[in-house]
């Protein structure tokens, strides 16, 4: 069972607690990326930790309007390494922590329709196999066996790899909260971050809607709003929130079996089988930077639902039973920005994961926990990912979807 952000995701009544004066680490954001902070921070024994939510709910932002993918194919080394670090605890979730998590590993397919760009998803699927990605190379009719009624037409190539998949959003979110209170992290809601407290180049903690929390480690993992809680701090990050639409069908003749999760290359449409429907979605090329979440009707009706009609036919006999827009955290690169802030002592960032975030969220806390404890991550290079790189020009993420 998929559970969607509008469902209940609450945390014990943890806002009826007050206030800690103090903590050793505050976590700010209860998304993905920051409950497996708290939980990795806790149980790497960094002392107390809060994490504070301003929602009434946990993972009511990005994480809970997400489409759940995780994948090993990506056109940048680092973001395969994140990937193969990532997915175990995902799909190990369960056997690890004893609470349940939906997965399904049904691969992703990248079908790819123009020449010009044939070349570069065959040299990313060979870096990914460098990397030990059992990622295949299939054609046309490769490509519609795996996924029966896909318009193959004027396809030149797919790329497949069966250790893809999805699982649920809400689930991990829930999961590594309980796991982080177990660990014995505070974990908050309803508390709002009004800014970070710094003082001679140093953290001291964070200003809420319900007074102070000191702190000399603060940990940015504000999703879209990241931005806007790093500015407090006099940071400026690259980031800006993109919002995008999801659609989900009611049952319809020819919906796929398997849930492999479908990107039309060119046009970034997406399709995976969410229940007895499909989960569909696509960027908008002129999609422009916005905390917007009303629905694009005329997006919806003039650009996704013809493309997803040329891309899978049978969609046309589908009928729309849920819609919502959630926000990307997009940075120029499509790279996460992740680590220390130059100058600024006690500053983590954990944000700008560019539309692929909920598949990260777990190494990504787990690499904020070594960055504390041990002064640097270890289990993934991410000298790449930090701040500093936009001072000069830098590779982008190629399959952003
Ligand atoms: C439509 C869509 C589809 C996606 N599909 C995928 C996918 O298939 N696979 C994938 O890996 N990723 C996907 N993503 C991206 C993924 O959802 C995000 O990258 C990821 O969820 C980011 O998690 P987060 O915890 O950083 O942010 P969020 O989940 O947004 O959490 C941030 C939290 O911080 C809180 N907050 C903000 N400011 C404050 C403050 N001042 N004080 C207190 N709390 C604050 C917010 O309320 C929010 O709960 C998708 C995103 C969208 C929008």
């Amino acid at each position: 069972m998929y559970v969607r952000y509008d469902a209940q995701v609450t945390s014990d009544a943890a806002d009826a607690r007050s206030l800690p004066a103090g903590a050793d680490v505050v976590v700010v954001g209860g998304g993905a990326v920051g409950v497996s902070a708290a939980y990795h921070l806790a149980a790497a024994g960094v002392g107390s930790v809060v994490l504070l939510e301003r929602e009434a709910a946990l993972g009511t932002g990005s994480t809970g309007r997400c489409a759940g993918g995780f994948r090993h194919q990506f056109s940048s080394r680092v973001n395969v390494e994140l990937s193969l670090a990532s997915i175990p605890l995902i799909t190990g979730f369960s056997a690890t922590h004893g609470l349940p998590l939906d997965v399904v590993q049904d691969g992703y397919l990248f079908v790819v329709r123009d020449a010009e760009t044939w070349p570069a998803f065959q040299a990313a699927a060979g870096m990914q196999r460098g990397l030990g990605v059992p990622v295949e190379l299939l054609d046309a009719a490769g490509a519609a066996r795996l996924v029966p009624g896909l318009t193959v037409d004027g396809v030149v190539g797919a790329t497949y790899c069966a250790l893809d998949g999805i699982a649920d959003p809400s689930g991990l979110t829930l999961g590594y909260a309980t796991a982080a209170r177990r660990a014995g992290a505070t974990v908050l809601t309803g508390v709002s971050v009004e800014r970070i407290v710094t003082a001679a180049g140093r953290v001291e903690g964070v200003e809420t809607d319900r007074g102070r929390v000191r702190a000399p480690v603060v940990v940015d993992a504000a999703g879209p709003w990241a931005g806007l809680l790093a500015r407090t701090a006099g940071v400026d990050l690259p980031l800006e929130p993109i919002p995008r639409v999801v659609l989900v069908t009611g049952a319809f003749p020819g919906v796929p079996v398997r849930r492999t999760l479908v990107i039309d290359a060119a046009s970034s449409f997406y399709f995976h089988r969410e229940g007895d429907g499909v989960l569909m979605g696509m960027g908008d090329p002129g999609e422009q930077p916005s905390f917007e979440t009303r629905v694009d009707e005329r997006f919806v009706a003039e650009e996704l639902l013809p493309t997803a009609i040329r891309v899978f036919p049978a969609l046309a006999e589908a009928a729309i039973a849920h819609r919502w827009v959630g926000l990307y955290e997009m940075t120029p690169d499509r790279h996460p920005i992740l680590g220390r802030v130059p100058g600024l002592d006690g500053l983590l960032l954990a944000d700008g994961f560019s539309g692929h975030g909920f598949q990260h969220a777990p190494i990504v806390g787990k690499l904020l926990a070594e960055i504390v404890v041990d002064g640097a991550a270890r289990s993934v290079d991410i000298s790449s990912l930090g701040l500093d790189r936009f001072a000069s020009e830098t590779e982008a993420e190629a399959h952003v979807v």
